[in-house]
Formats: structure tokens, sequence, C-alpha cells
């Protein structure tokens, strides 16, 4: 399907300054969010939930390289990400940051077609299942973008821990030095 009038005339504005003002509301919007200090995307999942006060669970499931590589569905229970397992864990870890990215977001789309639900969810009503595909491209860009956001500030907080044992090794190292272990 092609993009709407109104989508195609917002991103045809799209120029650098917007996509900074679009960082910057992503910022802003993950701001609420804690980061966990292991940085790992699945531990930031489970905080944005206790957030959020809804579940958000993560599914790896093979789809087979098909698109799309990630989907978010909404239950009135809650909500999953189910995102391709036969990728890299970088890769996976963009895919759930994106899939994040439309949940933060608060994007809509549209359901995902019943034939498609049958296939990644054969034991599922798909009546209690909102999946949500057929975003808009202002939506999609927007994801990306707060999927990038997500990702840069779990990367620099796993680069901040990593140092901290090394530092702490290179204390123990010097202090070895001037009070030498007893065998
Ligand atoms: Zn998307």
């Amino acid at each position: 399907m092609g993009i709407p009038v109104l989508d195609w005339l917002r991103l045809r504005q799209t120029g650098p300054a917007t996509v900074k003002r679009l960082r910057r509301a992503c910022e802003d919007r993950l701001a609420a969010f804690d980061i966990p200090a292991d940085g790992d995307i699945h531990r930031f999942c489970a905080q944005v939930a206790t957030r959020l006060g809804r579940d958000i669970d993560l599914i790896p499931m093979a789809l087979r390289s098909t698109d799309p590589t990630g989907v978010w569905l909404s239950t009135r229970a809650g909500d999953y990400i189910v995102y391709e397992s036969q990728t890299s864990t970088p890769h996976q870890e963009h895919i759930i940051a994106h899939e994040l990215g439309h949940l933060l977001c608060g994007h809509i789309g549209d359901s995902l077609d019943g034939a498609a639900l049958d296939l990644l969810f054969p034991d599922i009503d798909p009546a209690v299942l909102l999946a949500r595909q057929n975003y808009s491209a202002v939506e999609e860009r927007e994801a990306e973008v707060m999927a990038g956001v997500i990702l840069a500030h779990l990367a620099r907080t796993r680069r901040t821990t990593r140092t901290a044992p090394e530092d702490i090794a290179r204390v123990h190292r010097s202090l070895g030095q001037v009070y030498p272990i007893p065998e």
C-alpha cells in the first residue's frame, strides 16, 4: 500500500533539522525509563514493562528471513515482541529496539492479516491479538530513530560498566604491589 498523502508530504519535509528534532523527542521520551547498568536490551524491556505496568514478553522465533523480522503484538493481557532468532545478536537487538520504538511512540498501524497471524501463532485466537503492522513511513522513521537512541544508550552504559572491572583490577594490581598477597 502506498504512503498516505499527508505522510508523504511530511516525509518530503524531513531534513537534518527534522531528524534532529525527532531524535531529541525520542531522547525526551526515553528519559522516563531507566537504562539497566549492564546495557542488556532484555532487561531494558523488563524495566519498561514495570514502568508501564504491562507485561512485555520477548519471543525469539525462526521467522526464516521473511519480512517482517519482528512483530509487536498487543493483547489485553500484555505486549509481545517477536523477533527473528536466526540472526546475529546485534541484529536481534536492533529488531527488538525497533519494535519497542513503535510501542514507546504509541504507533497504531494496521492489524496483521489473519493468515499471517495463523502462521505465527496457530494456537492463539486472532480476535485477542492485535499485531501491529503496516505503519506509515513517518512512524517507521520514528521507530527507527527511537531504536537508534535506545541502542546508543545501551551501548554507552555497556561501555561504562565494562571499564569499571578493569579499573578495579588495576587498583587491585597496584595495591598488590604495595601490600603483597601472602602465598
Ligand atoms: Zn517498523
